[in-house]
């Protein structure tokens, strides 16, 4: 039996509402390494413990994934015993070619008539007395034996993987990202469910106008963000018919960010029906003629749900690497036709003024277009397991 012992960190300054993090982060376990492949999950004081048949590489990439895990360790499991405790410390460092080790011992139970300190000593003694060529280092080991004592039963590991943190998804409630098929907004969607949110997707696209690369994109990259958070929905909205009502209304150097605004009030809308209670976007500041201060101003003008753009303050290279280490990259770089570079002006307005903005909505009858386009709206339903 192979044994994985998880630790938090955030959840445990949660008091009186840490039972319900702590549930919803078992749960969240269960259904993302897959319940068919755990034999036994189960909480000690404040330690997760799985005990699973499958390999140390299919678990660990599936416990990468689970927001809320500070770390994970494999570990081997033994009893409240000094003896044992030696022997199996001694069986996980005796073949390895390393020269100096430490042992810390963190003791979360008090079932044993030692201290810390003296598990040490006698772990560390007995390692040096059964090994040859090895020695202890405290300041910086080759190696560091944990032994973790818990109620009932003791787990010793040398290798803590680290995890994301943060709150395991779907404790914070739901938002509505609107995911195109670049490179932030997918980025911006997985940090708000690093923070516990569950996502709902919102894409619009200009089909039958362009192909569907945009659609087959996006849905690769839901299906990606789609591990973390176990089951998603994606709303496909027609934009071809709206923007070309845009150009025929608004002046040139408005025409994008009036797509944004009509987009931004479609997504309200389903945020709404959908429960969510804000809308998140894949904005950093002054990245683009849209994203200047400005801009988002006009765009997000008079919208009741909060706008949550976990970017803003990111540099395109920051968010490049986030988008690598998610998997996320090699989908956001392929070609696709993008609805929003259609008919793209020359000169788009930069420092939009925004009664001279809010003056040509008017001639928009936006009420129309959001009722027309709910109606062409078309749902995709991702599932981890599917
Ligand atoms: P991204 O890489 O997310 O496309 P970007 O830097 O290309 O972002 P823009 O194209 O200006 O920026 O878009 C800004 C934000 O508007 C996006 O991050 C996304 O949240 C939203 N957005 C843009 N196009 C679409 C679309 N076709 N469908 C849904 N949301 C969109
Ligand atoms: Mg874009």
């Amino acid at each position: 039996m192979n044994y994985f012992i998880c630790h938090y960190s955030e959840i445990g300054l949660k008091r009186k509402n840490r039972a319900f993090f702590e549930k919803k982060l078992i749960f969240n376990i269960k259904e993302i390494i897959g319940r068919e492949n755990i034999n036994r999950i189960y909480k000690n004081i404040s330690t997760i413990i799985i005990e699973t048949e499958k390999s140390e590489n299919f678990i660990s990439e599936k416990l990468k994934k689970v927001y809320g895990l500070a770390n994970f360790a494999p570990s081997l499991k033994t009893e409240i015993d000094i003896n044992k405790i030696k022997d199996v410390s001694l069986q996980v460092i005796k073949d390895k070619k390393l020269k100096t080790f430490k042992v810390e011992t963190i003791k979360s139970y008090k079932n044993i008539n030692l201290s810390s300190h003296d598990i040490n000593c006698a772990v560390g003694d007995y390692i040096l007395k059964n090994t040859k060529n090895k020695k202890v280092n405290l300041d910086s080991p080759d190696i560091t034996i944990f032994i973790e004592i818990l109620k009932d039963e003791v787990f010793i590991y040398t290798q803590k993987i680290k995890c994301y943190g943060g709150l395991p998804v779907s404790t914070s409630g739901k938002v509505a990202v609107m995911i195109s098929g670049g490179i932030d907004s997918p980025v911006a969607s997985s940090l708000m469910q690093k923070r516990g949110a569950k996502c709902i997707f919102v894409h619009f696209h200009a089909y039958p106008y362009t192909s569907k690369s945009s659609i087959e994109k996006v849905e690769r990259l839901v299906k990606i963000l789609t591990e973390y958070q176990i089951d998603s929905k994606l709303y496909l909205v027609p934009f071809g018919d709206i923007q070309k009502e845009i150009i025929l209304t608004v002046p040139t150097k408005f025409r994008v960010l009036f797509y944004r605004r009509v987009m931004v009030k479609i997504t309200q809308e389903i945020a709404k029906k959908e429960n969510c209670l804000g809308i998140v976007t894949g904005d950093s500041l002054g990245q683009v003629a849209s994203q200047t201060l400005e801009s988002m101003f006009c765009v997000h003008n008079g919208i009741k749900l909060p706008i949550f753009r976990p970017l803003i303050g990111f540099n395109k290279e920051e968010t490049i690497k986030l988008s690598k280490e998610l998997n996320l990259y090699e989908i956001s770089i392929l070609p696709y036709e993008d609805c929003c570079s259609r008919f793209v002006p020359q000169n788009p307005a930069i420092r939009p003024d925004i009664k001279e903005f809010l003056e040509c909505e008017k001639r928009l009858n936006i009420s129309k277009i959001i009722k027309d386009a709910l109606k062409k709206v078309e749902i995709r339903n991702f599932n981890l397991n599917k």
